[in-house]
C-alpha cells in the first residue's frame, strides 16, 4: 500500500540524514509544515508520527516539535491538556475520543489563554488492518473574533432601524411588525387587540411659536410619557409619524384601554409644557382607541382605520380629549 510505505519511511527518515529522504516525503513534509494548522500524527502504537512547529506554538509548547517523534504521544498530550482549564478533564476526554475512534471533525475548544482552536480528529487505516490517528489544529480566534463583532454590529443596525433617531421610540417600521404579529395573536388565542393613537394638539402652531427644536423637545417628552405607561411585556409605544404616537396594547378590554388613554393624556397635561397658541394654554394631546378581537382572515389596517377615526373624532369635539371607536368585528 503506497500509504503504508510513505509513514514507514517518514519514520525511519526521521533518523536519517537529510539526503536519504524520497522526493515525495520531502514534499510530504514541505507540505505539512507551510500549514497555518497544528498537526500532529500519531500511529498504531500511539508513537508521534510527525508534529509541527504550528502545533507546538498554538500550544505554547518551547520543545522542537522532532523532540517528540517517536516517543509515546501521552508526552505531547500531556503539555498539551496544560493550555486548558481542567487539564485532567481534558487528558481524560482525548483518551474517550481516541477509543471510540471515529472522526470529531469541528470541534471547537477555548484555551487557558483565550484562543480558540478548531480540531479535528481524524483516524485512518494503513491497510494492514493498523490503526492511526491525526489531529488537526486550527486557530479561528480571528474569526471568531470578527463574527462576534459582526453580530454585534448586525444587532445594533437592526435596533437602529427599528428605532425613532428623535424619541428612542420604535419608529413606524417596529409598529408595523409589532401589530402585524400580535394581530396574528389575537387570531390564534382568540384575545382582544387594543390600538391607542394620540395626537399631539395645534402642533403647527408650537413650532411657528417656539421654534422647531422646542418642537423635538416638546415631542420627546411626551414620547417618554407614553413610554411610561407601556407597562405590560407585550405593550409597544412607538412613534407613529410626525407628531402622533402610538400604543398597541395586547389583551385588553374597551374601559381599561380608555382609562390607560386617559392616564396618557393626563400625563402629558403633568409636562405643564406652556404652549401659548392651544386654547388650553399648555400641550395636550387627542386620543384615538379602538379595540378588536382579530378573526380569521382579516387584517389589523381595520384598527388602524378605527382609531384614526376616532382620533379625528377627538380633534372635532375639541382636542385633549380620549374618543374610543364603536366596537367592531373586523370586516372579512
Ligand atoms: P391638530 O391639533 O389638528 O393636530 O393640529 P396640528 O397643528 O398639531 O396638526 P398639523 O398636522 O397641522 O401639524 C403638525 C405639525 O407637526 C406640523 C409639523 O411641522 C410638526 N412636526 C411633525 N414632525 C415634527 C418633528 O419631528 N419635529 C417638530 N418640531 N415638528 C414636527
Ligand atoms: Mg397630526
Ligand atoms: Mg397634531
Amino acid at each position: 500500500m503506497p500509504e503504508k510505505s510513505t509513514t514507514a519511511r517518514l519514520r525511519t527518515s526521521d533518523a536519517a540524514p537529510q539526503t536519504q529522504r524520497t522526493e515525495s516525503e520531502v514534499l510530504f513534509r514541505a507540505l505539512l509544515t507551510s500549514l497555518h494548522d497544528g498537526i500532529l500524527v500519531v500511529d498504531h502504537d500511539g508513537k508521534v508520527e510527525y508534529a509541527n512547529q504550528q502545533l507546538c506554538t498554538m500550544y505554547s509548547i518551547d520543545a522542537p516539535p522532532e523532540s517528540f517523534i517517536g516517543f509515546d504521544s501521552r508526552n505531547i498530550m500531556l503539555r498539551i491538556s496544560q493550555m486548558y482549564t481542567e487539564p485532567d478533564a481534558t487528558v481524560r476526554r482525548l483518551q474517550e475520543i481516541i477509543k471510540a475512534g471515529v472522526p470529531i471533525l469541528g470541534a471547537e475548544l477555548v484555551l487557558k489563554n483565550g484562543r480558540t482552536l478548531m480540531r479535528d480528529f481524524i483516524p485512518f487505516e494503513y491497510g494492514d488492518g493498523r490503526r492511526g490517528r491525526i489531529w488537526h489544529m486550527r486557530d479561528v480566534t480571528a474569526l471568531r473574533d470578527a463574527q462576534t463583532q459582526l453580530i454585534e454590529a448586525n444587532r445594533k443596525l437592526e435596533a437602529l432601524s427599528i428605532t425613532d433617531s428623535l424619541t428612542g421610540l420604535a419608529n413606524r417600521r417596529q409598529f408595523d411588525q409589532v401589530l402585524l404579529h400580535e394581530w396574528s395573536r389575537g387570531q390564534r388565542q382568540g384575545h382582544s387587540l387594543a390600538l391607542l393613537l394620540l395626537d399631539v394638539d395645534w402642533f403647527k402652531h408650537f413650532n411657528d411659536l417656539y421654534g422647531h427644536q422646542a418642537g423635538d423637545a416638546c415631542l420627546r417628552a411626551v414620547a417618554t410619557a407614553l413610554q411610561a405607561k407601556a407597562r405590560r411585556a407585550g405593550d409597544l409605544a412607538a412613534r407613529y409619524g410626525g407628531e402622533e404616537f402610538a400604543m398597541i396594547v395586547p389583551e385588553i378590554d374597551a374601559d381599561a384601554a380608555v382609562a390607560l388613554a386617559d392616564s396618557i393624556r393626563l400625563a402629558v397635561h403633568g409636562i405643564a409644557q406652556a404652549h401659548a397658541g392651544s386654547p388650553i394654554g399648555q400641550v395636550t394631546v387627542s386620543l384615538g382607541v379602538a379595540v378588536m378581537v382579530p378573526t380569521a382572515d382579516t387584517q389589523p389596517d381595520a384598527l388602524v382605520l378605527a382609531a384614526d377615526q376616532a382620533l379625528y373624532r377627538a380633534k372635532d369635539l375639541g382636542r385633549d380629549r380620549v374618543v374610543m371607536a364603536p366596537m367592531t368585528q373586523p370586516e372579512t
